[in-house]
């Protein structure tokens, strides 16, 4: 079987040694497998993402000695790609508007009758407010767009290869609106989401293992389902371990202190990062 997979980073700020890990790790499987290795720049959001981080990025994945095996492909010129799947699925009925704000999501969960909130992968789940907002007509481009998860959920299953969870892992179509909810597929400030993007571009590069770290094992779910409904191919998964701090905190964009920047400057070298997250030069 082919082996083609890919990093997809958000340049939103320094790469730090949890994406030097991640990076390593799915540059090291396909060169084992003789398969590609590809880039993606996850610069959907225009007020976070800046030129300057992706190209530092960029360099720091060459010092590491990480090479793509194409063109990288970035985001922000797929909006054509995000807004056709959009389309299809708003013909079919199955994304509906929302104009709630956090604090109305934040009221309505509050609300006495209500219980505790699940929480899903992006947060609590959502109660539903605007479920019953009409479907018909042009799609809104001005307000969030939520898939309605009691329409669209079936049983999905997907192969896992990583360390906490290998083997099929299967979700029942009740498991969507329990515990996921309807989540938003296109925000209203840029159009898309993290999930509906990431889906659509991995089928687009050919992707057939999606490596990344096991804080995205949930949204996995919604990718399946989301694969299912766009008709596209589901990849094999490989979930890995977190880098953390010596706290147990895992790293985040914030953490200036672990940019590998910052220790390149030092003075380290790509095998001393090696070393560091645990994989042998
Ligand atoms: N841009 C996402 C991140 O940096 C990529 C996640 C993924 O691999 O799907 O977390």
């Amino acid at each position: 079987m082919a082996f083609v997979t890919r990093f997809a980073p958000s340049p939103t700020g320094p790469l730090h040694l949890g994406h030097a890990y991640s990076a390593l790790l799915a540059h090291d499987m396909a060169r084992a497998a003789g398969g590609n290795f590809l880039l993606r720049i996850e610069d959907i959001d225009p007020q976070r993402s800046k030129p300057e981080w992706d190209a530092q990025l960029r360099d720091d994945l060459a010092w590491l000695g990480i090479r793509w095996d194409a063109e990288p492909m970035r985001q922000s010129d797929r909006m054509p790609a995000y807004r056709a799947a959009l389309d299809g699925l708003w013909a079919r009925g199955l994304i509906y508007p929302c104009t709630c704000t956090r604090r109305d999501i934040d009221l309505a969960l509050g609300a006495p009758q209500e219980g505790a909130p699940h929480h899903g992968p992006d947060g609590p789940v959502y109660p539903g407010t605007c479920r019953h907002r009409p479907r018909s007509g042009p799609r809104p481009m001005d307000q969030h767009l939520r898939l309605d998860m009691a329409a669209a959920a079936e049983p999905t299953a997907f192969a896992e290869t990583g360390p906490g969870h290998a083997g099929t892992i299967a979700t029942t179509a009740q498991g969507y609106p329990d515990q996921i909810g309807d989540i938003v597929l296109a925000r209203r400030d840029f159009g898309t989401s993290y999930h509906l993007s990431v889906v659509v571009d991995d089928a687009a590069q050919g992707i057939t293992h999606v490596t990344r770290g096991e804080d995205l094992f949930q949204a996995t779910a919604i990718h399946v389902l989301l694969q299912r409904l766009l008709g596209l191919p589901t990849p094999v998964y490989h979930h890995h371990r977190l880098i953390r701090d010596e706290t147990g905190k895992r790293l985040a964009k914030r953490d200036d202190a672990r940019a590998l920047a910052k220790y390149r400057a030092e003075g380290a070298t790509p095998d001393d990062i090696r070393r560091m997250v645990g994989l042998a030069p």
